[in-house]
């Protein structure tokens, strides 16, 4: 499922394309993806230039020269080709939902096959209506996250860190892998509760700023290499259950366990 590295990716990889460039054509292929299209999508967007392309989280927005916005999110399985208008070197998929003709001479093919993505249109001034944005933690790339925004988000809270890092509101972007990926670089366990990560009053804990400085890091990491080809030993222990702990000298095992329904990937030997 993508996360923050991977819209990023995607932003970036489309920018060039959309910015400054006019929508020429807009071919949806069916009525919805997760949610129908908005009404009138076609005509929406036909004609309008973009602005910009920029990402909240996992949220694409992408602002219109009507005043509207253009809000897409890849759900789990959703991505964008990009590639010359006519050019015809990748092959068709029954799975290329929806197609933009830009003015800037590309076209841009939004494929997801499981259909958990979805794309909508904020009215002019509207944005801040989108529930979702609106309660959204911050970026954590952002000087705004930090090791006392994280303590402040996570005190008194009851559900474990593991669980608390998925919440958008306590931090946008992170989702099952990078949330594990950043307790084991930053050594806590994904079984303590979130509010360990706070003193009484809500102040940052030595731990609480590693843990915000290891989410930048396996964050700002990932999207480095998602720039290169080279893909092999990604994770540290993501989907790497029964592996040898990456940890010089740890000697620990990665094992899974499922907290609120989704698959945690820890070193119970290094991660306390
Ligand atoms: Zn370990």
């Amino acid at each position: 499922m993508p996360e923050l590295p991977e819209v990023e990716t995607v932003r970036r990889m489309i920018e060039p394309a959309m910015t400054g460039a006019r929508f020429r054509r807009v071919i949806v292929n069916r009525p919805d993806l997760r949610i129908p299209f908005p009404e009138k999508f076609v005509d929406r967007l036909r004609g309008m230039t973009v602005d910009a392309v920029t990402r909240r989280g996992k949220y694409l927005i992408i602002p219109l020269s009507s005043a509207e916005t253009l809000i897409i999110h890849l759900g789990m399985s959703g991505w964008f080709h990009v590639a010359a208008t006519g050019d015809h070197t990748r092959d068709a998929d029954p799975h290329d939902h929806v197609i933009f003709v830009m003015s800037s001479g590309r076209t841009i093919v939004f494929n997801d096959p499981r259909r958990f993505g979805f794309m909508d249109l904020a009215v002019a001034g509207a944005l801040d209506d989108y529930r979702s944005l609106r309660v959204m933690g911050p970026e954590p790339l952002s000087p705004e996250f930090d090791a006392a925004s994280l303590a402040r988000a996570c005190r008194g809270k009851s559900t474990s860190i593991k669980a608390a890092l998925l919440d958008q509101r306590v931090v946008s972007g992170l989702g099952n892998i990078y949330a594990s990926e950043a307790l084991h670089l930053a050594k806590t366990s994904p079984l303590r509760k979130a509010s360990s990560l706070a003193t009484k009053p809500g102040k940052a804990k030595p731990q609480t700023a590693a843990l915000a400085k290891a989410i930048k890091t396996v964050l700002l990491r990932a999207i480095r290499r998602s720039e290169s080809p080279y893909r092999a030993g990604r994770f540290r222990v993501y989907e790497r259950e029964g592996r040898p702990c990456p940890r010089k000298g740890c000697g620990g095992t990665i094992k899974r366990i499922t907290q609120a329904g989704r698959s945690t990937f820890y070193c119970p030997g290094c991660q306390h």
